[in-house]
């Protein structure tokens, strides 16, 4: 099983890999049989080819004919690897004696994190301030120029700064009046309505039918794709019709491993670089876990399991809950192994938040996805909630 799983894995990497490689011999003068044996067959250069953002940290290459060296996700046009050494530290890289890369900075922090740290930045500002800030305030406060930060913004979190306050509005009025069930809903409501874009989007995001997820995703194509996320290294997979799984972990290899034995019968794909707005988005969800909150989802499971998340969906960010509260409030007070078994085999990470569910005496679980990303989540809540 996990033998057959992995070599998925490999034939995955690899079908990514030639894609990539006949994109490169259609635009490259150089002839294929010119090329030794040595860099364009070395594993790391195939990550490089595909300008995996995920080995940016743990890999480099310095190019002779340029005279500089890079990190494997940089947009420029990919070199012959003729010309290329790989380096598995950025002191090597720099002992080449060449320049780095104006484009990709392989010096400091990838151009997806600095940006994704800038974004959380913005958010904690909107969250920390009793007025709206504008744009240009925020911009200023992040150092970038109002078009570009706004632009930014929406890459990383699908929405603009604009929703996102409107929505972190909507969110403080829904705690100040949970005790008024009715009116909290209609304002709750209200507020939506000020980014309905946002949500008419994230409708198509998710989804698959029931019967077909049960079935292990049989026939089904399923896209996907990884990435970094402040808590490691998250994979995002969907169907024709949305998200199916957000899944979060150290490796992004056993990630995909991981997708695979969770459907088992669907034929997976490496994303396109479309898709990878999509993965930039969910990056955003678990940045600023209250715009994933928020998500309408489309939940498969069992009927338990689905009463179980939707108890879950009505935790609101910020507060955590005893598994026995959680069986409680589904009327089944005594299957509390049921419910953790339920959140267990949860598949959308912080879109149906299972973080928030801890001990009876508030001491913290265990979590699919490791109990120190639950403890970053659960804190990260706490500190945004006013
Ligand atoms: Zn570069």
């Amino acid at each position: 099983m996990e033998c057959g799983t992995s070599a998925a894995a490999a034939q995955l990497l690899k079908l990514l890999y030639d894609k990539r490689q006949m994109n490169m011999i259609s635009t490259c003068a150089e002839p294929r049989k010119s090329t030794p044996p040595s860099v364009a067959d070395d594993p790391r250069w195939a990550r490089i080819v595909a300008r995996d953002n995920t080995a940016d940290g743990h890999l480099w290459y310095s190019v002779s004919t340029t005279g500089i060296y890079c990190r494997p996700s940089c947009p420029s046009r990919i070199a012959n690897p003729r010309n290329v050494q790989l380096h598995d530290s950025l002191e090597s890289a720099k002992a080449t004696g060449f320049r780095p890369c104006k484009r990709c900075n392989p010096d400091g922090l990838s151009i997806d994190a600095e940006n994704a740290a800038l974004v959380a930045k913005a958010c904690r500002l909107i969250e920390g301030s009793e007025e709206e800030p504008s744009l240009e305030k925020l911009a200023d406060a992040v150092g970038r120029s109002p078009s570009y930060f706004h632009r930014m913004f929406r890459a990383a979190t699908g929405v603009t700064p604009k929703d996102y306050a409107a929505a972190h509005r909507a969110t403080k009025v829904r705690h100040g009046l949970s005790s008024h069930g009715t009116i909290t809903e209609a304002i709750y409501d209200a507020g939506f309505n000020s980014s309905g874009r946002f949500y008419e989007k994230s409708t198509d995001m998710l989804g698959m039918t029931p019967s077909r997820y049960r079935a292990g995703g049989a026939n089904e194509e399923i896209k996907f794709a990884v990435g970094q996320t402040s808590l490691g290294a998250i994979l995002v997979a969907s169907t024709n019709k949305g998200v199916a799984a957000i899944l979060l972990g150290d490796d992004p290899d056993e990630l995909v491993r991981d997708l695979q034995d969770r459907f088992p019968n669907a034929h997976l794909i490496g994303a396109d670089h479309e898709y990878e707005s999509l993965v930039a988005q969910i990056v955003g969800f678990v940045e600023a876990p209250r715009i994933g909150l928020n998500l309408p989802l489309d939940v498969r499971g069992t009927a338990f399991q689905e009463r179980v998340w939707k108890a879950l969906q009505e935790v609101p960010d910020g507060a955590t809950v005893s598994y026995a509260e959680i069986a409680l409030r589904i009327g089944a007070p005594r299957s509390l192994r049921a419910v953790a078994g339920a959140c267990a085999a949860n598949k959308l990470a912080v879109a149906i938040p299972c973080h928030r569910v801890v001990r009876n005496d508030g001491s913290l679980s265990g979590y699919a996805w490791g109990v120190d990303r639950k403890r970053a989540l659960i804190d990260r809540e706490a500190s945004q909630s006013a």
